[in-house]
């Protein structure tokens, strides 16, 4: 069956068709700048040439039927029909209490969905757009809801309450949820399988270390903490996300730069992190490997940082789980960076952790980049959220 996977945003919408039999991906894309002038859709078959389109989107129905024009058109598509497309899946970023699984789109899901609004004020509407949409143009197909949140609802109360009044939680449902979780999910199955051992045995520590980042603990195949939070500011120090801090800087900062804490929390969420560690040298690490070939006292600096961050989260998963069989990068940066990997497992002696440093500098498989004699084995497994979402919708539609 051919899933449409959409991953809709509040300007932008990603899209990838997927044969959920083969698990290929058969054609991708993006929209961007819906409902800003210069909207640009960008289409690729498997195997064929990149297209780029300028043409007016002034909503996200008319980017759906874009897309749904480019993967049916005579020259370049890749289905003859919308018959051939068997079901959508849709991410979702943030389910809330409500949902601890994919779930088929009702109306009362997408009611549930609305209800997490609140949560998510950014994200969730944009999402629901992307169903209206599909709903409009493909009343017949089933879709699927697929949440960024679902796969940490198995955290124990300890892991996901925050030491405020209870509540406050009972009131608002202020909480930790994590986000990110199909790809830890994702991730740390493939992990598994990569070991062959049982998923249900093992102790693993997934490292998604992307423009956001997020570190989870995966006890005997459930998720029992992550760093992400309410919201994805918590953590690690990300591309442009602060990762923890004391909550009283807030208040610090509004009076001492008279800005309201809505711009501080603005601040906190597009400026900080690398960048803001870096002296505004950059959020993407490959500009801050350069910087560290130069000597670069920016570049050093938010390096170090965003690692001994990382190394500090494992060691306390490790805590949490009382030992750890695996750990596994993954992500834009945890795939690609052998100098991000090598200086955070620099600070994890403790584990008897000895890589390998030829397989470390390999790229675009999974891998363990251990030696045999390592006793704990560090792997890098390339995520892939998108069949990740389509085989969680194939599941349920079958
Ligand atoms: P993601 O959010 O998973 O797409 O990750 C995006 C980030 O991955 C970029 O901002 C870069 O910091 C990082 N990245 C991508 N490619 C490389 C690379 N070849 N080397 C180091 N970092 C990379």
């Amino acid at each position: 069956m051919n899933i449409l996977v959409i991953n809709c945003g509040s300007s932008s919408l990603k899209f990838q068709l997927i044969d959920s039999e083969s698990e290929k991906c058969i054609a991708k894309g993006l929209c961007e700048r819906i409902g800003i002038e210069g909207s640009m859709i960008t289409y690729a078959p498997e195997g064929g040439e990149k297209e780029k389109t300028t043409t007016p989107m002034p909503d996200h129905t008319e980017a759906i039927r874009l897309v749904l024009a480019a993967l049916t058109n005579d020259k370049t598509g890749v289905v003859k029909s919308l018959d051939e497309i068997g079901a959508v899946g849709h991410r979702i970023v943030h389910g809330g209490e409500k949902f601890t699984s994919s779930a088929i789109i009702t109306d009362e899901v997408i009611e549930a969905i609305k209800e997490c609004n609140d949560l998510a004020p950014l994200h969730n509407p944009a999402n629901l757009i992307g169903i209206d949409a599909c709903k409009t143009l493909m009343p017949t197909t089933p879709m699927v809801a697929v949440f960024d949140t679902a796969f940490h609802q198995t955290m124990p109360e300890e892991a996901y309450l925050y030491g405020i009044p209870y509540e406050y939680y009972e009131k608002y449902k202020v909480r930790r949820y994590g986000f990110h979780g199909t790809s830890h999910s994702y991730v740390s199955k493939k992990v598994a399988e990569v070991l062959g051992k049982n998923y249900e045995d093992l102790k693993i520590i997934v490292c998604h270390l992307g423009n956001g980042a997020s570190i989870s603990a995966v006890k005997n195949g459930k998720c029992v903490d992550t760093s992400m939070g309410l919201t994805p500011l918590e953590g690690l120090i990300m591309g442009t996300r602060s990762g923890d801090i004391d909550p009283a800087i807030i208040e610090f900062l509004a009076n001492k730069e008279s800005m309201t804490a809505q711009e501080v929390v603005s601040v906190l969420n597009k400026k900080s992190g690398v960048l803001g560690l870096s002296n505004g040298l950059s959020s993407d690490f490959r500009d801050l490997e350069a910087g560290l070939e130069n000597n670069d006292e920016n570049a050093i600096r938010a390096m170090k940082g965003f690692c001994y961050r990382v190394a500090k989260y494992i060691g306390s998963y490790v805590a949490a789980m009382n030992g750890v069989d695996a750990i596994c990068f993954t992500a834009g940066v945890g795939e690609n960076g052998p100098i991000v990997r090598n200086f955070v497992c620099d600070r994890l002696g403790f584990l008897g952790i000895e890589l390998d440093q030829e397989l470390n500098n390999k790229r675009g498989m999974d891998l363990d980049i251990t030696t045999p004699e390592s006793k704990t084995r560090v792997l890098v497994i390339p995520t892939n959220e998108e069949l990740a979402i389509a085989r969680e919708t194939a599941a349920l539609v079958k």
